[in-house]
């Protein structure tokens, strides 16, 4: 809208701000999903500069090292061994492998209590077959249970999140303490979220990080906060164990008022937090007495996870070019 003077109302340049985030965030995507620009990306010496920022290290002692350190702050972790969208039978062995590894470390470490793992489904075969991504999620999920701790389930694009809750469900039957991640931006995720407020069900809420088509997802950033909201509440009212995965100041704010509301005593819900982002607040909350876990990324296929984080906040962009300029 405009006003009589001519000039244009706060509400318009809030909106061409968000049609301009989304704009970018698909176009950085785009971009990063073309093969050229990865080989350049993932081999150029200044990634690596930027992938310390967001990535713990390479190696399962690295990813140890800074886990210690976090819970050493009183924080809880969730580690991530970075791939998705393994091609062959090899290549999710292979994940299975690295988490078999990870979990006896944390048991051995006596980090069970405040850390456990994050998996893709994508990275143990789901994309080759359904049935030999929940065999192989079954053995993650013994090995975290022999270790004292548990698995949740990251959210990966629209085409998997039907597939992801199939298994999330199946795996609950033996370990019904397996989390499950739903992504705010998506239209179907109230629903998911009624149906997983339940005693026993960890649930992590985001807002989303992949290019979704408008007739599955809201785009504009007040549309998928809103929905976060009511996710949030939908959550919190009933008695499962909520995991509010975001960084945004005022969503923050109002978990937390809203926990105080439905009476939830620190300790019943958390806050979770990417490694890398927000690390003051993170403490500030878990200084507070709230549980705050960090999501701690790994490995060396750290190339999807970097893009996402580049294209959530496109200001990351320009870190990255700068480093570039400054020959890092
Ligand atoms: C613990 C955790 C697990 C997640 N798991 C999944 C998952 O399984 N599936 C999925 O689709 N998405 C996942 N996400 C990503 C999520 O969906 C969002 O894309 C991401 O968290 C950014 O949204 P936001 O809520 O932090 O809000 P935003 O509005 O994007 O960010 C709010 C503020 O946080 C800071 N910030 C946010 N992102 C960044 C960044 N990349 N770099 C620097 N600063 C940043 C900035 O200060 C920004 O202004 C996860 C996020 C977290 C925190």
């Amino acid at each position: 809208m405009v006003c009589c003077d001519g000039c244009y109302t706060a509400r318009d340049l809030a909106s061409t701000r968000a049609s301009v985030h989304l704009v970018l965030r698909s176009l950085i995507l785009a971009v990063a999903g073309n093969p050229t620009v990865r080989r350049l990306v993932a081999t150029a010496p200044v990634s690596r500069y930027v992938v310390r920022r967001f990535v713990a290290g390479e190696s399962t002692e690295q990813a140890l090292a800074a886990t210690t350190a976090l819970v050493a702050d009183g924080l809880a972790v969730t580690l991530d061994h970075l791939g998705e969208s393994v091609g062959d039978e090899a290549g999710a062995e292979s994940t299975v492998h690295a988490y078999l590894e990870l979990l006896e470390r944390v048991k051995a470490d006596g980090l069970a209590n405040r850390v456990e793992v994050s998996v893709k489904l994508s990275a143990v075969g789901q994309r080759l077959d359904e049935a030999l991504a929940l065999r192989h999620a079954s053995r993650i999920c013994a090995a975290a249970e022999q270790a004292g701790t548990t698995v949740t389930l990251d959210a990966e694009d629209h085409t998997l999140t039907e597939s992801t809750l199939r298994v999330h469900a199946e795996l609950r039957r033996s370990w019904p303490a397996t989390g499950a991640v739903l992504q705010a931006y998506l239209h179907r995720t109230l629903d998911d979220c009624r149906a997983l407020a339940v005693e026993g069900a960890r649930v992590r809420l985001c807002k989303g990080a992949y290019a979704e088509p408008p007739e599955l997802a809201f785009g504009a950033p007040h549309e998928v906060a809103r929905s976060f909201v009511r996710c949030a509440n939908t959550l919190l009212a009933g008695p499962g164990y909520p995991m509010f995965a975001t960084h945004d100041p005022r969503l923050v704010a109002i978990v937390g008022k809203r926990a105080r509301w439905y009476g939830r005593p620190p300790g019943s819900f958390e806050y979770q937090m990417l490694y890398g982002v927000r690390p003051a607040e993170q403490r500030r909350l878990a200084a507070g007495g709230d549980t705050v876990r960090v999501y701690l990324p790994y490995g060396s296929d750290w190339y999807s996870y970097l893009t996402r984080r580049l294209a959530e906040r496109p200001g990351n962009v320009a870190f990255f070019l700068r480093a570039v300029t400054a020959g890092r």
